[in-house]
């Protein structure tokens, strides 16, 4: 199946009419009805009833104009350690439907925005890559929606990958949940090209990641995109805690060593289960049978719920004990966390900057910085 295939009404602003993206979609989408809107800020729908208008928003499609920046660095937030990571916004919102997604919260159109002047994307990055020819942009579009899930149908990947390509210092990061990227393999090979998985044990993806891709899945997508030579990573993120878990992460990471080759994998990063305390209520209202809003978790200062400090210690030890065998050579971090949490996972905490610069060094396939 393709997720295409979950939509189920096509919405089109005014100004984003003449786009060729447009054109695509409606082209790839023949019988689903469409309608014009002046604008999207006419959908804006009512913030407390979320859970009645966030199913609705995960079929249905609209055709916008993005008129900010497409690029904005990645929120991070004071006391946590942040990667630098700069985001793309190509598109906002999903049409998978992740218990834990933060998006839920976030989303404020009733439906899966993809934004069509991809010319302007092109312009911007262009112009920001030309004013800092020495700066590495290190980059993704996974952070506001799934990277992969629509792109049979908006056809984006086929355009920015060659685009990375050209450009020594900037390196993409396409961040999945997906399987299918068949379209995408004749652009490689391409080392400026990572292509990312979110790995979860079978049991979390079922219960938890509804109409994602198996877990094996990902993985032989994975090792398709190896084998046409781009780069990968992977993110254990958000890591769940439940009974039996430690057989079912040791289980993923084997499966992982099993079907990856390790010189392929830039990254594997690890961040436990985190959300702001009002999702809670909405992830009951929404998915009464997860088990995603049972656990205990505190108030940290970021001012999210998360598992106590001893516990996520023990979940990043454990994974990280079990990648040091199964992807040897992966450079292995924690995704938001505070330095007393790398300090207890690794014996040290780097600057974010620091950080950062080991990032961009394996983006670029430089040896690590030593300072
Ligand atoms: S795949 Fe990612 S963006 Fe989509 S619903 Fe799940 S967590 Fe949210």
């Amino acid at each position: 199946m393709t997720l295409a295939k979950r939509i189920r009404r096509i919405l089109v602003e005014e100004p984003a009419q003449d786009y060729p993206m447009t054109e695509r979609v409606l082209a790839r989408l023949p019988g689903v009805p469409v309608t014009v809107i002046p604008q999207r800020e006419v959908l804006r729908p009512l913030e407390h009833q979320r859970s009645s208008w966030l199913p609705e928003s995960k079929t249905t499609l609209l055709l916008a104009v993005q008129k900010g920046p497409f690029r904005r660095p990645c929120p991070g937030t004071k006391d946590y350690i942040c990667c630098g990571y700069q985001v793309l916004q190509v598109a906002l919102n999903c049409t998978m439907d992740c218990t834990y997604c933060v998006l839920q919260s976030y989303v404020n159109i009733p439906a899966v925005t993809v934004f069509v002047n991809v010319a302007d994307l092109f312009q911007e990055l262009e112009q920001e890559c030309n004013a800092a020819p020495d700066r590495v942009w290190r980059v993704g579009t996974g952070e506001f929606g799934d990277s992969l899930a629509l792109d049979e149908l908006v056809g984006i990947n086929e355009e920015l990958i060659p685009f990375f390509a050209g450009n020594p210092r900037a390196v993409l990061e396409i961040k999945t949940k997906w399987r299918r990227l068949e379209h995408l393999l004749h652009l490689g090979p391409n080392s400026q090209v990572i292509f990312a998985w979110s790995l979860n044990p079978e049991e979390i993806v079922r219960e938890e990641e509804k109409f994602a891709a198996p877990l094996k899945a990902r993985l032989q997508a994975a090792a398709q995109a190896a084998a046409a030579g781009f780069r990968l990573a992977f993110h254990f993120d958000p890591i769940v805690y439940f009974p039996g878990w430690e057989e079912a992460y040791r289980h993923t990471v084997g499966l992982l060593g099993e079907r990856i080759p390790p010189a392929s994998i830039a990254w594997i990063s690890l961040g436990a289960l985190r959300f702001l305390p009002a999702q809670r209520r909405l992830i009951l209202e929404r998915f009464p049978s997860s088990r995603i809003a049972a656990q205990e978790m505190v108030r940290a200062p970021d001012g999210k719920l998360r598992y106590f400090k001893g516990l996520r210690q023990e979940l990043y030890c454990r994974l990280r004990e079990w990648l040091a065998e199964a992807a040897p050579g992966a450079l292995v971090y924690l995704c938001m966390e505070s330095p007393r949490l790398w300090d207890a996972v690794f014996g040290f905490h780097p600057g974010e900057e620091e950080l950062a610069r080991r990032l961009d060094a394996r983006a670029l396939n430089l040896p690590a910085p030593t300072d």
